[in-house]
């Protein structure tokens, strides 16, 4: 069993929440933030709405010595959003939650592409990287050569694609671009353990998708024509309870080709 919970960097450390399923893998990672020396931490993901969990969150902030200075989201999806005002009023209040999406912030600020994002001498860099959901976020703690992606890039499985899949691929070839010129050690994702080789990893999900690609490809040669038809075929190896979030991704593969007129006339 790989220990997800209490991993990460001299600057981060994982939470782990006690929401495992195939979506969420072993649970939601809330990454917990500091500056060495500082008495405040940068939230990122809170978690599902899960009164144990965040507590502990705040329990383990309190047994730092330290206090949460602001919450970020790395995306509006409940398993990672859903528990961030009550642990803003654990937290006393007056703490800010900031995203991409204006529906799940608390207080004036947003989130955006090119944003610094300073507390306590940390100092994390925002990139939008849209293709998991619309609003995905990437965060990059430099300090520590870490890049925070939320769903963008899990732990280890592929992740699903409800927004364009080729924003997603594009955030993807990006994400490769920037880990190799900024020289990226570990990515911390939202979901299973760390990965101590982010190249190896963007190289594991491009060629993933590709070869999905490709099959979703064969499979409408083959003559499936709906998402689930594809589903039936290329998805047979994957646990039933998956097809749903399945159909997503063909339907969002299918589009991809069809936008880059890819696909037979039906
Ligand atoms: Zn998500």
């Amino acid at each position: 069993m790989r220990d997800i919970d209490g991993m990460g960097t001299e600057r981060a450390l994982c939470v782990l929440a006690p929401n495992p399923s195939a979506m969420t893998l072993d649970g939601t990672n809330t990454w917990v933030l500091s500056e060495p020396g500082s008495e405040q931490v940068v939230i990122i993901d809170p978690g599902p709405k899960d009164g144990k969990h965040l507590r502990r969150v705040a329990d383990v902030v309190a047994g730092q010595g330290r206090r949460i200075g602001l919450v970020l989201l790395t995306h509006g999806h409940p398993d990672h959003s859903a528990g961030a005002k009550r642990l803003t009023e654990l937290a006393g209040g007056n703490v800010a939650v900031r995203a991409l999406d204006p529906r799940h912030r608390l207080g004036e600020e947003g989130l955006a592409e090119g944003d610094v994002v300073t507390l306590g001498g940390l100092e994390l860099h925002v990139m939008e990287t849209p293709g998991h959901s619309n609003d995905s976020l990437t965060f990059w703690l430099p300090a520590d050569g870490a890049v925070l992606t939320g769903d963008t890039v899990l732990g280890y499985g592929s992740t699903v694609v409800e927004g364009k899949l080729g924003d997603y691929l594009n955030s993807l070839d990006r994400l490769r671009r920037f880990s190799e010129e900024v020289g990226a050690r570990v990515v911390l994702p939202g979901h299973g353990p760390e990965l101590n080789d982010p190249i190896a990893a963007l190289d594991g999900y491009i060629g993933h998708r590709r070869e999905r690609l490709a099959q979703v490809e064969a499979a409408v040669a083959a003559g499936a024509r709906t998402a689930r038809e594809v589903v039936e075929r290329v998805y047979a190896d994957v646990d039933k309870s998956l097809w749903r979030a399945a159909e997503a991704s063909v339907q969002a593969q299918l589009d991809y080709l069809a936008e880059r007129g890819a696909l037979p006339d039906r």
